[in-house]
């Protein structure tokens, strides 16, 4: 991105920037195509229904569904609600009991615990140091009140990615639904949500350099055939599963931004690992440096590094936030509780709070993961040269049990 200032930004896992191609698809849509798409009866409706067609076949084909099978949202938050919500709410007779991880988006968990205090029963999984599910533990979690499995495909803070193919067996074989929040890994893996079993998908253009505001729920439609039950009601639109007129400049850039992820992120995804490798080896030759969550099982623009007896949000003011990253402590309110997803891995709080998110992207260059490299080590360094801890610990003192 251009800044006078020389900002870098590495926290794509947040929000990319919205990719210029993406623009300029949509800017017609503003002005010269103003149709709302479901006015049937003149030819601003048509153009705006076309575009919205060729856009649902764009996003259905970069997760190899049915375009009847992609349900427009305000983005995955709203998609994440809708799964839950709308699947307990129409298969109540069924059951009313959801699994899900403690390392899964707030999206989801709050979700749920809105369910739980209306009724339903929700267990909440651990996953293992390396933030991945326990098999056993969840086939063991499903009873015969089990509608909804909710797994995430990737994890938005440490980027690992869960055995969704092991997973949607034991769904299948246990007959209950499948639903994953696959904000972070749709666009930057290839996923093909039918093959492995799962039968809603939860992603959003932002995170995917589509535009803010729109996303998609993916809800199969066929073997079996799914439903959920409308959460925002009038008009019937999408198949009357979420009503409102549709955005339809955001969803001409979501589908935009799905064609150019469809064709490029083969290619990108070597060039981003190779890039967060080169930065993550250099950062993991500072003393006492950990990376947070699995290596081998993870989204290829993302690591997680811990760097011991060092306050992240200190590291990042010593280059004056210059670089913009994510820190291990939860950005979800005014508080500065440890993440949640940090914790799930059995982190102490201190090991939270000194956890850095680096998330790399598109247009993230070599030379500013070289001016990271830089500007993190020397803050360590400088970090730790005037903390009384790292001396004692330096001298052998166990400072964590003082
Ligand atoms: C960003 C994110 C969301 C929320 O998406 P919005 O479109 O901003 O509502 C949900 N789940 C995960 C995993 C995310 O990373």
């Amino acid at each position: 991105m251009k800044r006078e200032n020389k900002l870098i930004y590495l926290d794509y896992n947040a929000t990319t920037p919205t990719d210029p191609r993406v623009v300029d698809k949509m800017l017609p849509y503003f002005y010269d195509i103003p149709g709302n798409a479901a006015s049937r009866s003149h030819a601003f409706g048509w153009e705006a229904e076309e575009a919205v067609k060729i856009a649902r076949k764009q996003i259905a084909d970069l997760i190899h569904v049915d375009p009847k099978e992609i349900v427009f949202t305000s983005g995955a938050t709203e998609s994440d609600n809708l799964a839950l919500k709308g699947i307990i709410e129409l298969y109540h007779r069924s059951g009313n009991h959801i699994i899900t991880l403690k390392s899964e988006h707030k999206a989801v968990l709050d979700t749920c615990e809105k369910l739980e205090r209306a009724g339903a029963e929700v267990t909440y999984l651990d996953v293992d140091k390396n933030g991945l599910v326990d098999l056993i533990a969840l086939e063991n979690a499903i009873t015969d009140k089990t509608v909804l499995v909710s797994i995430m495909w990737a994890n938005n803070e440490i980027g690992v990615i869960q055995p969704m193919k092991a997973i949607g067996d034991i769904c299948h074989r246990k007959g209950v639904l499948l639903m994953s929040d696959a904000t972070q890994a749709v666009g930057k893996i290839p996923l093909d949500p039918k093959e492995v079993g799962v039968h809603l998908l939860a992603f959003t253009a932002h995170k995917m350099y589509g535009p803010k505001g729109v996303g998609a729920l993916y809800v199969c439609s066929k073997n079996p055939r799914v439903k959920v039950s409308e959460q925002i009601n009038g008009g019937g639109h999408e198949r009357s599963m979420r009503s409102g007129t549709l955005n339809v400049p955001g969803i001409v850039g979501f589908g935009a931004a799905a064609e150019i992820c469809a064709k490029e992120m083969l290619a990108e995804a070597p060039r981003l690992s190779a890039l967060r490798d080169k930065l993550e080896n250099a950062l993991l030759t500072i003393e006492e440096t950990y990376v947070n969550g699995d290596v081998d099982n993870r989204l290829p623009h993302v690591t997680n590094l811990a760097f011991r007896y060092i306050e992240s949000e200190g590291l990042m003011a010593t280059f004056n936030q210059s670089v913009a990253l994510a820190t291990g402590s939860a950005c979800t309110s005014a508080s500065i509780d440890p993440s949640h997803v940090l914790m799930a891995l059995g982190l102490s709080e201190g090991m939270a709070h000194s956890s850095v998110r680096f998330s790399l992207g598109r247009f993230t260059t070599e030379e500013e993961i070289d001016r990271t490299i830089t500007l993190v080590k020397n803050g360590v360094i400088k970090m730790r040269d005037k903390n009384p801890i790292w001396e004692l610990f330096k001298d052998g003192v166990d400072v964590d049990n003082l």
